[in-house]
């Protein structure tokens, strides 16, 4: 028995000596694929290749790539259905996302009628995005964010498993806010921890899950939802472990819960007991790692736990609840293998005449973590060829450590395994059982990039039929961030296979399949993978001719996002070219010194971007940045009919206009995306999406800098000159970070998006601003005390008086936000823009507000749209100014202030501070008081007035006797929950 500290882990202990067990003795043992590790539908044909799903693995290395992560989608469902089956009730087998999870994934499980056990907001997106029965999700996690419990309860999940104190009230709240009764699960900690190779079932109680047993704290958890009328108590839900063999586990857990219903029933009545009808006993059902591991069948192991429940229920007297499930690892794991390529085999000498094989492939610990952080186990072969090349005879045995890449010692695959001594470069290695707990643990450690596709095969299979397999390559390629619009979701769910290609990709590329989408062109890797292929014409007549001469690019600027945009284009020519259909040729490129860009074909560099701006281009891209002289080279590159992109804010908030002008009169595109929070595609949704409704606000955080500062003053409670030495230390601040702290870059994006959203043309100037230099850790303790959090918010109003007049307003400063507001959980450098309109209701779009790919991605996007004009023909949105609303000084926006003052502790004040406020015209929405010795602190909401009046009110309060000091003034926005 292995001591470990309590709690789920997603591996089995095993000693390191036995892991490789003994040494082959023939080439067939050692090229053996154990039905029971291997895919249901993986064999070695008799050419001595490996096949999954009937697919050869060098042919999905060689169109994939490796590594590559390899699923069969017959084997997956197969195991869905097997623990339907033996859970009696699909829907009450909660398949374990943790263990793997993207959309198509995420549709295999809604397609079997299996439940989802989701543990965070990323995973419930990705459910979404699948169009997951809501009512079959079940919110799993110990410290679930009031977002996430927010989207669950929007989403309208079936259930919510309940971890702490805190979260009972936090979930009563919205559920109560939302006007409806959540149904949610307690889950108990009952002193069982079960792995594959030991059980403890007096286990300490030291760890994050749930609530004990043996304390009570489960008892008052149950009290506590029981006296939530937003909460409906349907169960109790325990989860003992990983990789578990055997039912003795299950039954001391099952014996707990049920002990526990009985004294729920001595204390709360039968009525309860007949309420809470299911138990859920969680995950942790194991799988064969290696041929060593024996699990039970699913059937066999879950008939026992039902009977083990059924007689302790008997025993007790109670009805008998039904009895649900979370398998994860034993749904996804044993279906999917990860393939990688040989690159080096190094042996080393240990001393005494020994030596190790170390056989390094080309992934490692980043996409599967678990040999280094649990001594995992697994069996590992050569898949490209049989050990002995079809030549029978003496294959010698070699013990190998298989190893990856990265700058980690402890970067190993498998620990121990056996594999030939012909093992050369080159060739493929399969490793078995991947598919739990590695892609969803992966990283990109040493910039190793993740990527998935899925692709289904025709295929011959092992019976000599022809027959239509399914297998999926999830595979590690190259980074893609994806920042979207996203309706109260997470980026996460955009990360994960927005690429997906579709079931049809690999037979699409034929042109007798007939229709053929454009989107499935461009995804498809077999397109990418045959050099010469192009586009097929007439593939359902989607995809039009490819024009010869090329769209000519000058690039303006080699900076951060110049670089990104030029290794784009400079890389990515192919793919460009057929989504522009024309080839797209990078001119030349303007730095200041060209000398210092020995990475940049020299060809191309100029100092003169003015000549190159001239020169024979159809697009200037304009990555330099500040006014002039770039405000004379964009005037002419329009009037001369070149299509502009920038990503330039400062230049469009005072110029925009006359830039428009321009690219009017020649007909040329303006695009400008960059200029406003990064990659999130915010303006175009603006400009084109939302161009026939009604905007009446627009107000986010878009400057990452500040927002930084802000959250991490929030968490620390440090002063703002600390958090900002820090900022700068870490780089999200520059040495001179006026533009950001003073509200100046905030303020550009405020004039660009009120332009936008209210077809008006508003300038930097007429922006009213703000900055968080003034904004002091008390300010930032005021707001929490009040539940509130501090950003700073650029917010464009669509404000309209009584009288039916209508004014822009267009401001930059600190606002205090309720915590549960959906911009106060915008942490770090990210940024989000709320939107409301009218027929389109609320908006959020978040992202990566800055960086160099991110914005390189919006700098790209545009690129795109104006080629794919130059050479369709067609022009994008001009600029909209028809509605030429006056913009509102801000003494005349009506804003609400939060005003906190440290007042003489005597009768009377209140009242006299109070007729201030009427003396104003300015209502007060609540007031707290607090004594402290011989002073009081006050704190006063109000009610919306004009920011004038509010002004001049501080103003005359904080002149009065009984006040002593104004400890902090703020603007607020959004109503407290
Ligand atoms: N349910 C809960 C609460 C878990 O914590 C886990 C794993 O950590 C699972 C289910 C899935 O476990 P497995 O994949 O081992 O079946």
């Amino acid at each position: 028995m292995c001591a470990h500290p309590a709690g789920p882990r997603h591996a089995e202990v095993y000693p390191h000596a036995d892991q490789a067990g003994f040494p082959p003795s023939t080439s067939e043992e050692l090229d053996r694929l154990y039905p029971k590790v291997w895919p249901r539908n993986t064999y070695r044909a008799p050419d001595g290749v490996v096949r999954i799903a009937g697919v050869d693995v060098r042919e999905l290395a060689r169109t994939y790539g490796t590594p590559l992560f390899v699923i069969d989608e017959v084997d997956f469902k197969a195991r869905c259905a097997e623990y339907a089956e033996a859970f009696e009730d699909p829907a009450l087998v909660h398949y374990a996302a943790k263990a793997f999870l993207c959309t198509e994934v995420a549709r295999w499980v809604a397609e079997k009628g299996l439940s989802l056990d989701v543990c965070s907001g990323g995973e419930l997106a990705v459910a979404q995005r699948a169009q997951f029965p809501p009512e079959r999700i079940t919110f799993h996690g110990n410290n679930k964010s009031l977002a996430e419990l927010e989207a669950a309860v929007e989403a309208g999940v079936g259930l919510v498993v309940l971890d702490s104190y805190y979260e009972i009230a936090r979930l009563a709240e919205i559920a109560q806010r939302h006007g409806v009764v959540q149904q949610v699960l307690v889950r108990v900690t009952v002193g069982v921890e079960a792995h594959t190779h030991e059980f403890i079932a007096t286990a300490h109680e030291d760890q994050k899950f749930g609530f004990s047993l043996a304390s009570g704290d489960a008892a008052e958890a149950v009290r506590r939802v029981l006296n939530s009328p937003s909460l409906k108590l349907v169960g109790l839900h325990s989860h003992i472990g990983s990789q578990i063999f055997d039912t003795d586990g299950f039954e001391v857990a099952a014996r707990r819960v049920v002990g526990l219903l009985a004294e729920l029933r001595k204390e709360h009545g039968p009525e309860l007991i007949e309420q809470l009808s299911v138990i859920d006993l969680g995950g942790g059902f194991g799988i064969s790692y290696t041929d060593r591991d024996n699990p039970p069948p699913p059937a066999q192991m879950i008939t026992q736990i039902r009977e083990i429940v059924r007689k302790e229920c008997a025993f007790a007297d109670l009805p008998v609840p039904r009895i649900a499930g979370e398998p994860g690892r034993a749904i996804a794991g044993p279906g999917t293998v990860t393939l990688y390529e040989v690159g080096t085999i190094k042996d080393v000498t240990l001393g005494e005449g020994t030596s190790r094989r170390y056989v390094s492939v080309d992934g490692g610990m980043s996409d599967n973590i678990r040999t280094a952080l649990y001594d995992a186990a697994y069996d590992c072969r050569l898949v490209s060829r049989s050990s002995d090349d079809g030549q029978p005879g003496e294959v010698k045995a070699v013990l190998s450590r298989v190893v990856g890449k990265h700058c980690e010692s402890g970067d190993i695959v498998v620990r121990d395994c056996w594999l030939p001594d012909t093992l050369a470069p080159g060739d493929l290695l399969a490793v078995a059982a991947t598919g739990a707990y590695c892609y969803s643990m992966a990283s990109n450690y040493n910039k190793q990039p993740l990527w998935s596709r899925s692709v289904t095969e025709i295929t011959d299979c092992c019976c000599g039929e022809r027959r239509t397999r399914t297998c999926s390559a999830w595979r590690c390629r190259e980074a893609r961030m994806v920042g979207g619009v996203v309706k109260r979701g997470w980026l996460d769910a955009l990360l994960c296979d927005t690429d997906r290609v579709g079931p049809t990709s690999r037979h699409a590329v034929r042109p007798r399949q007939g229709r053929v989408s454009r989107k499935v062109l461009e995804g498809c890797p077999a397109l990418r993978h045959r050099p010469g292929a192009g586009v097929p014409q007439g593939a359902g007549g989607v995809v039009s001719e490819r024009r010869e001469s090329p769209v000519r690019v000058a690039l303006l600027g080699c900076g951060t996002v110049g670089s990104e945009v030029a290794r784009l284009l400079l890389n990515g020519a192919d793919e460009l070219a057929a989504r522009v259909g024309a080839p797209v040729e990078l001119a030349g490129i303007a730095v200041r010194r060209p000398d210092k860009h020995p990475e940049l074909p020299q060809q191309l560099l100029t100092a003169d971007a003015g000549e190159l701006v001239e020169s024979d281009v159809d697009i200037v891209v304009e990555l330099i940045g500040g006014i002039e002289p770039v405000r004379g080279w964009l005037l002419t590159a329009l009037r001369q009919g070149k299509s502009v992109v920038t990503g330039n804010k400062a230049l469009l908030a005072e110029h925009g206009g006359e830039l428009s002008e321009a690219a009017n009169d020649s007909g040329a595109d303006l695009y400008y995306e960059a200029s406003v929070a990064g990659a999130i595609p915010l303006l175009r949704p603006l400009r084109e999406s939302l161009a026939g409704d009604r905007i009446t606000r627009v107000m986010g955080i878009v400057n990452g800098t500040t927002n930084f500062i802000l959250s991490a003053m929030d968490s620390t409670g440090a002063s703002y000159a600390e958090t900002l030495e820090e900022a700068t230390r870490l780089g999200y601040a520059e040495a001179d970070p006026s533009a950001d702290v003073e509200g100046y870059d905030a303020a550009s994006k405020a004039a660009i998006l009120a332009s936008l959203a209210f077809h008006t043309r508003v300038t930097a100037s007429d922006v009213y601003r703000e900055g968080i230099v003034g904004i002091t850790a008390s300010d930032i303790a005021a707001a929490k005390r009040l539940n509130r959090t501090v950003k700073l918010l650029a917010i464009c109003e669509r404000v309209t008086d009584e009288d039916g007049t209508e004014s822009v307003s267009a401001r930059v400063h600190p606002v205090m936000i309720p915590r549960t507001h959906q911009l106060a959980g915008v942490g770090g450098a990210f940024n989000a823009v709320y939107v409301e309109a009218e027929a389109a209701g609320e908006l959020m779009f978040y992202g990566q507000g800055a960086g160099g790919a991110p914005t390189a991605s919006a700098v790209l996007g545009d690129l795109v749209a104006a080629a794919r004009n130059r050479v369709a023909g067609g022009r994008g949105p001009r600029e909209s100014a028809h509605a030429a609303l006056p913009v509102r000084p801000m003494g005349q926006t009506p804003t609400r202030y939060h005003i906190s003052l440290d007042v003489a502790d005597r009768p009377g004040v209140l009242a006299q501070v109070a007729q201030v406020f009427a003396a104003h015209g300015v209502s007060i929405a609540a007031v707290r008081q607090r004594d402290e010795r011989s002073t009081a602190r006050l704190v006063v909401v109000t009610h919306l007035a004009p920011d004038a009046a509010l002004e001049a009110t501080v103003n005359e309060i904080s002149k009065l006797d009984v006040v002593r000091e104004v400890l902090s003034v703020m603007r607020v926005e959004g109503e407290d929950s």
